[in-house]
């Protein structure tokens, strides 16, 4: 790893240096809540005056743009007496994602496992992943975050260049050559040893701020422990089935399949939808037998999946603790409060 500073303007020229050529996304603010707080999402952004880089949370995560809501798979046309097939990856143009926290490249990097580096690859997502250049940018720890839980503070891989601002200068961690040959248009130093204290320092600071807590010890077992426990139907009478938990989860990666065909009939496409272990007809199989009818049975299973089975398969939990599913829930079910109740804490 290589590291840089860069005085304050310099990140400005960056940008547009960056934008010149590529279609850059970042955070930006679309308005505020009912209590004055502002809206935060990424989109694409032409001025750098528009870049919130400190930003809070955004509301929707990156993975919209590695896994679209809705997206085609192929299609499908009749031709004379044969078909024709047409895939499509969905690429038109290079991405620069500006300003991602470490808990989302984080995601990213469990989604990559499962999507990239499993036995079964998704093209679709892959294609996305390796077309973005990744610039990360450190955060303020907010009452709801409990990325530090989950190991998802900090970020080592998965990135193109991290960003920290340490009060006069922002420090750069470079990781791609790509990344090395942008720094060299700026006018970046080397770090001399008063920026590293600075950033030990600023380090420090941020690790004082964060509040929300998760206990993991021995999580695995506990949740073996207690499958049959109560707290399941406690929490699952909150739930309302919405499935939003899923769609503002950086790391949830459900989707179902439908094939539409045309009016015309002769023409057809496939088509991949993200879809929530949380809805009603998720476990639903052809007969219409449904193997997770009740609310609480399907909330269960979805900690279940982060919390137990994906920890066995890659010794990692599919939680990076960034808050978002507690958030956006109606039912206000948060994740440090089910993960308490389960271990037999107050709820
Ligand atoms: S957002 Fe809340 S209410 Fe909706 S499915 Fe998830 S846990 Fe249930
Ligand atoms: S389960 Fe909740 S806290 Fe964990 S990564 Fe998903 S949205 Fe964030």
């Amino acid at each position: 790893m290589i590291f840089r500073v860069i005085d304050k303007e310099e990140l400005r020229k960056l940008f547009y240096i960056l934008v010149a050529d590529n279609t850059v996304i970042g955070p930006v603010q679309k308005g505020t809540d009912r209590d004055g707080n502002p809206i935060y999402v990424f989109e694409e952004v032409f001025y750098f005056k528009d870049l919130k880089l400190h930003y809070t949370t955004t509301k929707l995560p990156a993975k919209r743009y590695f896994l679209p809501f809705k997206e085609d798979l192929s299609t499908f046309r009749i031709n004379g007496n044969d078909w024709e097939k047409s895939v499509d990856y969905n690429i038109d143009r290079p991405y620069i994602f500006f300003g991602l926290h470490a808990c989302d490249i984080n995601a990213l990097n469990k989604l990559d496992k499962v999507l990239i580096e499993s036995v079964y690859p998704m093209p679709y997502y892959a294609a996305k992943r390796k077309n973005m250049f990744i610039i990360g940018f450190d955060c303020i720890p907010q009452p709801y975050c409990f990325c530090r839980s989950m190991g998802a503070d900090t970020v080592l891989h998965g990135f193109d260049m991290y960003i920290t601002d340490i009060g006069n200068r922002y420090f750069i961690e470079i990781l791609s050559d790509t990344a090395y040959n942008f720094i060299k248009t700026i006018n970046a130093k080397e770090p001399k040893e008063s920026d590293h204290v600075r950033y030990m320092k600023t380090v420090a600071e941020k690790n004082k701020k964060f509040t929300a807590h998760v206990d993991t010890t021995d999580l695995t077992k506990i949740l073996d422990m207690e499958f049959q426990s109560e707290v399941w139907e406690y929490w699952g009478e909150k739930c309302l089935a919405c499935g939003t938990c899923s769609m503002v989860c950086p790391t949830c990666y459900c989707y179902g399949v439908e094939e539409n065909v045309e009016i015309d009939l002769r023409s057809a496409r496939k088509t991949k939808h993200l879809y929530s272990c949380n809805l009603i007809d998720f476990a639903e199989v052809a007969g219409g037998h449904n193997f997770r009818f009740e609310r609480y049975v399907r909330l269960k299973y979805r900690y279940y999946h982060k919390h137990r089975g994906f920890v066995e398969a890659y010794e990692e939990s599919l939680c990076v603790g960034c808050g978002r599913c507690g958030e956006a829930c109606l039912a206000g079910i948060t994740v440090p409060e089910v993960i308490a109740s389960v271990r037999g804490e107050e709820k």
